[in-house]
């Protein structure tokens, strides 16, 4: 197989003094390229981890086995310390201008039938609310304070906002229909064999390796770890829906409680009562359907037919019948909660969705998969920074998985599966009685709530600093926390 050979990588000898080279690739004692990062993935973890890495002048090649980026209905919710990641990016304005800003949720029953003077329903009107979190209201320049809101925007979007600033940089190759299909390393570089489209087989070699490659990660496999956990017996259809709103509540984003058909509704944009707008509404999809409990589920093929997907639908959209809804995307996921034995073998790394899931619901999945590409670029900023032969970088290295494996574990696997079960668990009316969270949050009380908040926002993001005493960074080198001044 012809090894790869990039045009736009420049070539530099390899430090003779044993410290990392930091900026380019350079070539191995064959004459090979050798790129500082290999990516594995365009999805939005890649994307900003080939971004954040840039910003410090650090090479990478993104490989990405699809032609273009995902357009699927997949994240759409973005919180916490996220932002202060966009904000040092640089891209908080334009992320938070394009998306919607959203100050909290509601949890809702199913809607009501709204009957006209025979009795006859005519429509639907949003259900009760049992529960509210409001997470704070605008300033009075209508803008809200960062991280303490949810900026709602599509993932296919944010993707192709960190797609653009990363090609602008210079520093960043993305090669579509690149297929990563095998993998060696030895104590120097990782080497990765990719089917194209167009050109073959090719060999892409670099110093280290992130796998960014989603759920299904040919990475995870080829390196032999494991991924432990459960699958959840329903599956979750996402809905991308033009529709015109009745009523646009202050609270727009919305769960629905109900022990079968249970769900989550918010606008995809800026939307107006009586104007079309795009919504998203995610739908449980009945491991057992028509609630009869002898019944066999539904192939994939049967839930994604417009006549079920309108069946889950409309018993979630409010407004007048017939409806006049569009239904413009649709996917099928199953669910899970899953983690690695470890997010570290060797000179690889995996981050996203490649080492953990966990349900959709509450928007936790994406965000830890960013937040663990801001821990590994500080990681691998502070890698190049270093003395190559520094005994201490495997440890910061285990430290980059143990601690973001830490996160998973302990907030954000019991954080997502609690939000699902809570949607589902008993009648809507039970669990507004009974449930510690919403009890908590008819109580009311700021203090209370905050602490039950707390661990999730103070304890998602990890400073690889912490890891990396200054004394021990290379002479003349400034080991910041990975981002750009
Ligand atoms: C319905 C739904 C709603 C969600 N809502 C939210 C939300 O509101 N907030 C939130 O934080 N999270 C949410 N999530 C989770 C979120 O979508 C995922 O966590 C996110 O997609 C993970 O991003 P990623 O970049 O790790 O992986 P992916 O987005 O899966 O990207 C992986 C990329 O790798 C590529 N690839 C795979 N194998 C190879 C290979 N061998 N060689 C080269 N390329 C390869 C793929 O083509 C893909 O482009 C939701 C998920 C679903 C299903």
């Amino acid at each position: 197989m012809a090894p790869h050979a990039s045009s736009d990588i420049s070539h530099e000898t390899p430090p003779t003094n044993g410290a990392n080279t930091n900026a380019s690739a350079y070539s191995d004692s064959n004459g090979t390229d050798v790129v500082p990062v290999i990516i594995v993935g365009a999805g939005p973890v890649g994307l900003l981890l080939a971004l954040r890495l840039a910003l410090n002048q650090i090479r990478t090649i993104v490989l990405e086995k699809e032609s273009s980026l995902s357009q699927l209905p997949r994240a759409i919710g973005y919180y916490g310390p996220v932002h202060d990641v966009f904000q040092e990016i640089g891209l908080y304005d334009q992320i938070s201008t394009e998306g919607m800003a959203s100050g909290g949720y509601a949890w809702r029953k199913l809607p009501t039938d709204v009957v006209d003077e025979n009795g006859k329903a005519v429509g639907k009107e949003l259900g009760a609310i049992i529960g509210k979190n409001v997470m704070s209201k605008p300033g009075p320049d209508g803008k809200f304070k960062p991280g303490h809101y949810s900026i709602q925007l599509a993932q296919c979007r944010l993707a192709e906002i960190f797609l653009e600033n990363a090609k602008k940089t210079g520093f960043v190759k993305v090669l579509w229909e690149h297929e990563v299909t095998g993998l060696s390393q030895d104590e120097n570089q990782v080497s990765v064999t990719v089917a194209t489209a167009g050109e073959g087989n090719k060999v892409i070699k670099g110093q280290y390796l992130a796998a960014c490659d989603g759920g299904r990660s040919t990475v995870r496999k080829l390196l032999g770890i494991r991924l432990s956990g459960h699958s959840w017996p329903e599956r979750f259809l996402a809905t991308d829906v033009l529709r015109v709103a009745p009523v646009v509540p202050e609270l727009s984003v919305h769960f629905t409680v109900d022990e079968t058909f249970w769900g989550v509704a918010t606008p995809l944009e800026h939307v107006e009562a009586g104007k079309e707008g795009l919504w998203r509404y995610s739908l449980a999809v009945p491991a057992k359907p028509n609630d009869d409990p002898n019944s066999a589920p539904l192939t994939d093929e049967q839930v994604l037919e417009p006549e079920y997907v309108d069946s889950l639908l409309l018993r979630q959209i409010d407004g007048p019948r017939p409806s006049t809804h569009v239904v413009v995307r649709k996917s099928l996921y199953k669910m899970h909660q899953l983690l690695v034995s470890t997010m570290h073998r060797g000179r690889c790394f995996l981050a996203g969705d490649s080492a953990h899931i966990n349900n959709p619901i509450g928007g936790l999945g994406l965000c830890t998969g960013l937040l663990d590409a801001d821990a590994l670029a500080q990681t691998l900023q502070i890698a190049f920074s270093a003395s190559s032969s520094d005994p201490n970088l495997e440890d910061l290295f285990n430290r980059y998985s143990t601690e973001r494996r830490w996160v998973f574990q302990n907030v954000i696997h019991p954080f997502s599966s609690a939000n699902k079960i809570r949607l589902h668990g008993a009648k809507p009316d039970d669990v507004a009685r009974e449930d510690w969270y919403f009890r908590a949050l008819a109580r009311g009380d700021p203090k209370e709530l905050e602490n039950i908040h707390r661990p999730l926002y103070a304890q998602w993001r990890t400073d690889m600093r912490k890891f990396w005493p200054v004394e021990r960074a290379g002479k003349g080198v400034k080991v910041t926390n990975g981002f750009t001044a």
